[in-house]
């Protein structure tokens, strides 16, 4: 599923390019077992993994298929069959990956969880997706041993200090035997349950495919510049449950024999996150844009001089212009932002190979995909009107449908878009320009007014370190627009003086370099934004607070 690297344009590329999705197939053995059964590549790594402890340890393609095979044979040993849900509770580490690649060899559903998941949020996901096992750590054993849930999965804990009444991975893999032929899956056929993210209401479990690999490919490639180069060395702080994380870069990684950094972090730490690139000369990351936000507040010669980064792709929320001035300047590297959702991932991005970028626009249509901008009768509008975002089906990279939920799937289309729920507009040379999702437009004095630019305005002001603005009631303008800040320093917080000064400043600023008409009537300053596990802000949250 190779991209056309002779290419010189993106009109040549999408020219020449076809979708080759066999009808068999199995990621599994597409991102493990065809490099452990290359000689040239068998004992390559495929993990390179530091611990809490700043131990480091790697697994090669050769381990993994060991470890996966056996561990396919010991879940078959406990009933686990085609179809058949298995989450995996697991930071970033080895054995999440080797129980992932299990679980689609066995074609098995996996359900991938954070880690950092509450009760609530746990116990929800492993009804609703009614996990037959989870595979987990020590700590999540426990945690899932004390949900109580109306039927207590199995649970196979990857550490030695397991509680009681938990089986060890490490028993299993001993006691398995080593060689497990992959399920004769269909391309077709089911192979993950992502859920959402959860930023609008409550996440829903989309179903994919095992063909989904093969499909998020080109979007991959292009915003790292076509896969693999000599050295390549891939790094996420986001969690691999995450779509972002797992099929924007860990999969698709191994999928060209390049090996992933796995370091379990909790919360993302900026300091921490450079060092450890530079001390294993990462050279290609998905970062999403609130974590360059947190990188960007470090001191610019600081960053430069450590950057060993070659390739970056962001997305999940909008880049904007500022972080991408930030990232040439800082890193030395033009920040690729690509675009899509759980449901059908990743259909806009940017390569600067290949084009250039137009600094607040997405991107263009990612080969193979059909994106376009629509009415709410699914009619296509021509370029610069503000209309939904929808990509049109069949597509490879599209789900198979919300987890137990056709009446969610079938609301999710207008005849053959899938509408993405996100607002933007299309220019005449196919770039995409994010708005917002569809619930965040704001509309004050008849201005249609996109939160993703001016947050992107007020993130410049020095003193700004996050932001989120939403549109509040307001009987003359139907609407105004409320910005809520975290100050970089928060002990301006402190004085009312300080307060009324910065928001008077921050309105200034968002007069002179934005709109007079759009800019902030209202200016809250927060300590931090409320954000869903992946980190994206979560408007609905600061409507009902403080709208
Ligand atoms: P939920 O659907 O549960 O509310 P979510 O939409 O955040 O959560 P994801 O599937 O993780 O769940 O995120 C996809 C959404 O993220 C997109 O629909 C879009 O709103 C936003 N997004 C992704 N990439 C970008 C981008 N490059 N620019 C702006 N927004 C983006
Ligand atoms: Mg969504």
């Amino acid at each position: 599923m190779a991209l056309d690297r002779t290419a010189t344009t993106y009109t040549d590329l999408v020219r020449g390019f076809a979708w080759t999705i066999p009808e068999y197939y199995n990621i599994g053995v597409d991102v493990c077992d065809r490099h452990a059964l290359s000689p040239a590549r068998a004992n390559n790594p495929a993990v390179i993994a530091e611990n809490d402890r700043g131990q480091i340890t790697t697994m090669t393609f050769a381990r993994l298929k060991t470890g996966s095979d056996r561990l396919a044979n010991a879940l078959r040993g406990l009933g686990i069959n085609k179809g058949d849900r298995v989450a995996v509770l697991l930071p970033q580490r080895p054995e999440t990956l080797l129980t992932l690649i299990a679980l689609f060899k066995v074609g098995a559903v996996a359900v991938p969880l954070y880690s950092l998941f509450g009760a609530e949020a746990l116990a929800w996901r492993l009804i609703d997706a009614g996990a037959e096992v989870v595979v987990t750590d020590s700590v999540g054993a426990q945690r899932v041993l004390d949900l109580a849930l109306p039927t207590t999965p199995a649970v196979i804990s990857v550490d030695a200090d397991a509680p009681a009444g938990v089986r060890r991975l490490d028993e299993l893999l001993t006691r398995a035997t080593e060689y497990a032929a992959a399920a004769d899956t269909l391309a077709d056929d089911p192979a993950l349950l992502l859920y959402t993210s959860g930023t609008t209401g409550t996440p829903r479990g989309a179903l994919l495919a095992q063909r989904t690999l093969l499909a998020h490919l080109p979007g991959v490639e292009l915003p790292h510049g076509f896969l693999p180069h000599p050295d390549d060395l891939f790094w996420t702080p986001t969690d691999w449950a995450w779509i972002g994380g797992l099929l924007n870069l860990i999969l698709p990684a191994l999928y060209h024999g390049i090996p992933v950094l796995a370091c379990r972090g909790n919360r993302f730490d900026p300091e921490a996150a450079l060092a450890l690139m530079a001390r294993h000369r990462v050279r290609n990351a998905f970062l999403p844009p609130t974590a360059l936000r947190l990188l960007r507040q470090l001191p610019p010669e600081r960053v430069r001089g450590v950057c060993t980064l070659r390739s970056i792709a962001a997305g999940g929320e909008p880049l904007g212009p500022s972080l991408l001035d930030w990232g040439r300047d800082t890193l030395g590297v033009t920040i690729n932002e690509v675009y899509g959702q759980t449901e059908c991932n990743i259909v806009i991005c940017n390569s600067h190979g290949l084009f250039p970028v137009r600094p607040g626009s997405m991107g263009r249509t990612v080969p193979g995909h059909r994106v376009a901008i629509i009415d709410e009768h699914g009619q296509e509008l021509p370029p610069g009107h503000l209309g939904k975002i929808a990509i049109h089906r069949p597509d490879p990279a599209m789900f198979l449908g919300y987890w137990n939920n056709p009446e969610a799937t079938a609301e999710k289309f207008v005849g053959d878009w899938m509408i993405t729920g996100d607002v933007g507009r299309q220019d005449a040379d196919g770039y995409f320009w994010f708005v917002a999702r569809e619930d965040d437009v704001i509309i004050s004095s008849g201005y249609r007014i996109s939160p993703a630019e001016l947050e992107d305005v007020l993130g410049r002001h020095p003193a700004v370190a996050q932001v989120a603005v939403i549109g509040v009631p307001d009987t003359a303008r139907g609407s105004v627009v409320k910005a809520f800040v975290v100050p970089r320093d928060l002990s301006i917080l402190d004085t009312p003086l300080g307060r009324a000064g910065l928001a008077r400043d921050i309105q200034d600023h968002a007069r002179s370099r934005y709109a007079a008409h759009a800019y902030p009537r209202q200016v809250e300053f927060l300590e931090a934004l409320p954000t869903s596990a992946t980190g994206k802000i979560r408007r609905r949250e600061l409507r009902q607070q403080g709208g």
